[in-house]
């Protein structure tokens, strides 16, 4: 099929109406992006102080589950995107057949909401995944013993780590999920990398240097990424081309994140896409050229696709609410870590912390990755979110 860009603000004549379901820090950043573009944009979300909803041209409450209420959001738009996979898949496609461009199609959010149908497709499409088994009730997981250890997943209704059980053997089945979940054989990780991939309407795709993540194995939590990733040179092309595949199988225009486990022999491995503007993309807003929300605007209003090189090496690290601490927060050292040459903060407004809620994130570069990760450290200790109410027992 020949496709040709479109040019989307040319082809309607008037200014593109694009909305975004959900109103967090994703969406926040998308939109600082989007103020560089023709564009008037939109928001669905529940509720009117998210992190999105003041820098938007039109917020809407509602609840991106409700088949109403992104049916009738989406009917006034010219495209719609996503900031996170749980949204009313029906909506968007009734909303399709009407002519509403939709970033990813729901054709490839059915995919990938349901880690059940993407380790499927993974399969079907020859894309190297770890080996997986289905259960429907935590009893089926005593027909698969053999398979231990192995990682049990939440088919839908996971996000960040919830949603995911460590399974080592039999002792710890009554750990496992009694709802429709994947059992995937456990990987011995020796990296976990990010592989961001631009795809737009007519085919034509962007890569950015794959990234890494490095885990506190303490904390069990993310300790700071690495951009690009320090990976030999045959890793990132295997990376690259099978990130390719998973973007070009899927279908659809958009911006991806396909998160890879790289094993202890140097395999490479899909873990899972995601089909939107990503965590492990924030440092491209200073750190590549074309950042992924530029890019995804790019995509989204038909204009030639960005350059998504590194423009110098970055780390990024979470910043995330103090343990022991919940309501109005304070944010405490800001002023020691701005003193830090090339460090950029990002907040993202959210009136309320709790224990481990993410409240932002810091960029730094740096040519040196001593640097970088000397001062993705110092930060985590200097940066504190706290609370404004005396701290509370935990
Ligand atoms: P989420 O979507 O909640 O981020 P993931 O599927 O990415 O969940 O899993 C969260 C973390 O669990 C991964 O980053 C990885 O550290 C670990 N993990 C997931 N799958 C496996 C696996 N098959 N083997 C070993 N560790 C895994």
């Amino acid at each position: 099929v020949k496709t040709r860009l479109f040019y989307l603000h040319a082809i309607i004549g008037k200014m593109p109406k694009i909305g975004i379901l959900g109103g967090g820090q994703l969406g926040r950043m998308l939109l600082q992006a989007a103020a560089n573009y023709p564009v008037q944009t939109y928001v669905l979300e529940n509720d009117p102080e998210c992190p999105a909803a003041h820098l938007c041209h039109e917020f809407y409450r509602g609840d991106i589950r409700n088949f109403d209420d992104v049916y009738r959001f989406g009917k006034q738009l010219d495209g719609i995107t996503i900031e996170i996979e749980s949204v009313n898949v029906e909506a968007l496609e009734k909303l399709e057949s009407e002519g509403v461009k939709i970033f990813p199609k729901p054709s490839a959010l059915r995919i990938i909401r349901d880690k059940i149908l993407q380790k499927q497709f993974y399969k079907e499409n020859d894309i190297p995944s770890a080996a997986f088994r289905i259960t429907e009730k935590r009893d089926d997981l005593k027909k698969f013993s053999d398979f231990l250890p192995a990682v049990h997943k939440l088919a839908s209704g996971g996000y960040d780590g919830r949603g995911v059980q460590l399974l080592e053997g039999d002792k710890d089945i009554h750990l496992g999920f009694d709802m429709p979940s994947v059992l995937e054989k456990k990987v011995d990780i020796h990296k976990e990398i990010s592989q961001i991939v631009a795809i737009n309407g007519a085919g034509q795709t962007a890569l950015y240097p794959p990234v890494e993540m490095i885990f506190n194995p303490i904390l069990n939590q993310l300790d700071y990424q690495l951009s690009p990733a320090e990976i030999p040179q045959q890793t990132t092309w295997r990376i690259e081309a099978i990130a390719m595949k998973v973007v070009k199988d899927l279908k659809t225009p958009g911006i991806f994140a396909v998160e890879f486990f790289i094993d202890r022999n140097g395999d490479v491995l899909v873990n899972e896409t995601a089909p939107r503007v990503h965590n492990s993309g924030h440092h491209t807003i200073e750190a590549n050229f074309s950042s992924q929300f530029d890019m995804l605007w790019r995509i989204m209003l038909g204009y030639p696709l960005g350059n998504p090189k590194h423009i110098v090496h970055a780390a990024i690290v979470n910043l995330i609410g103090c343990d022991g601490y919940s309501g109005e927060a304070k944010y405490e050292g800001i002023d020691d870590i701005l003193k830090m040459e090339n460090v950029f903060l990002h907040l993202y407004g959210k009136k309320e912390t709790r224990p481990g809620r993410k409240m932002g994130h810091a960029t730094i570069l740096s040519p040196e990755k001593s640097d970088l990760v000397f001062k993705a450290k110092s930060i985590k200790q200097k940066l504190r979110i706290t609370s404004f109410q005396p701290q509370t027992t935990v």
